[in-house]
């Protein structure tokens, strides 16, 4: 649909929710960033679904949100990767909640090695998970938000989206992958009132956090508590970022009045990039 004053005009009322009416679904949202990006949304008044593969973890999460005051909020089962499945997993949502309107990309995995050990199988499921899965479900919900006229897509990247980090060039390359997917498709869309972004968080205090300490203490002999200040050392405020702030930076993309934010990828790193 063409961009028109008119669909780029919030025609609902000023008081009320501003994300009132509209569907989101966050990939991932069972956990960490994507269950605190979820509540964020569900504040704002839209519809949420959360969706991962791991059925038992959805369920409690919806419900711990249910209870917190998110009416409007239901999991579904998907698996990023998974190509044949993810229309119907998206249509399932439709049907329970409305046309998918906003579409958060954040399912995602990171594992570290240096390159000499990074094979083939790690290198294929980091960009089936991190790059292909997000290019997988939006091609799954963009063609609802251009027929509504309306749309908000925001993919979950990282700093290492937008800088080298040692160790890791599967995830780098996934998640530089991912801005650039960003940048290309806002570009395409410019001229509907679908808008494309990107977060780039630093690190932050989640479950990915939590494995990569295991995982430095495992190979390298430090202690945890070393290896979390090493990991909390690259962000000049010297400490992990919170899911919630990365969550109110989605959730803002995600505001109607954002219409002429596009194709940005904004990080939430305490100055890590600039
Ligand atoms: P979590 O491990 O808590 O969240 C990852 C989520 O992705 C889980 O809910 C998981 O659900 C889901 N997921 C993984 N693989 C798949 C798949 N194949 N299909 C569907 N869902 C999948 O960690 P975070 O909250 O930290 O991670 C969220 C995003 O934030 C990721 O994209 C990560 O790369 C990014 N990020 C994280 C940073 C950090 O330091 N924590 C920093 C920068 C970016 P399930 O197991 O149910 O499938």
């Amino acid at each position: 649909m063409e961009h028109s004053a008119a669909a780029m005009a919030d025609s609902r009322p000023l008081d009320g929710p501003p994300l009132a009416g509209r569907h989101a679904l966050v990939t991932g949202g069972g956990s960490g960033i994507g269950a605190a990006i979820a509540r964020h949304l569900l504040r704002l008044g839209a519809a949420v679904t959360i969706a991962g593969r791991q059925a038992a973890r959805l369920e409690a999460a919806a419900a711990d949100l249910a209870a917190n005051g998110g009416a409007a909020v239901g999991w579904v089962a998907l698996d990023v990767t998974d190509s044949a499945a993810i229309p119907a997993a998206f249509a399932a949502a439709a049907q329970q909640r409305g046309p998918v309107a906003i579409l958060v990309n954040n399912a995602g995995i990171a594992k570290a090695a240096p390159f000499a050990k990074t094979d083939l199988a790690l290198w294929d499921d980091i960009l089936r998970t991190d790059l292909t899965g997000a290019f997988l479900c939006t091609q799954a919900a963009l063609p609802g938000m251009l027929t509504a006229g309306w749309g908000r897509i925001v993919n979950v990247a990282s700093t290492a989206g937008l800088t080298g980090l040692a160790y890791c060039t599967a995830y780098c390359a996934a998640k530089h992958g991912l801005v650039g997917l960003t940048r290309a498709l806002a570009r395409e869309l410019a001229r509907t009132a679908v808008t494309v972004n990107a977060v780039c968080p630093g690190y932050t205090e989640t479950g990915i956090v939590t494995a990569a300490v295991a995982d430095i203490v495992a190979k390298t002999g430090r202690s945890a508590e070393q290896a979390l200040a090493g990991l909390a050392a690259h962000n000049p405020q010297g400490r992990l970022i919170q899911p919630a702030e990365v969550a109110d930076a989605v959730a803002w993309l995600c505001l109607p009045s954002a219409t002429a934010i596009t194709g940005q990828s904004l990080a939430i790193a305490g100055g890590e990039v600039m």
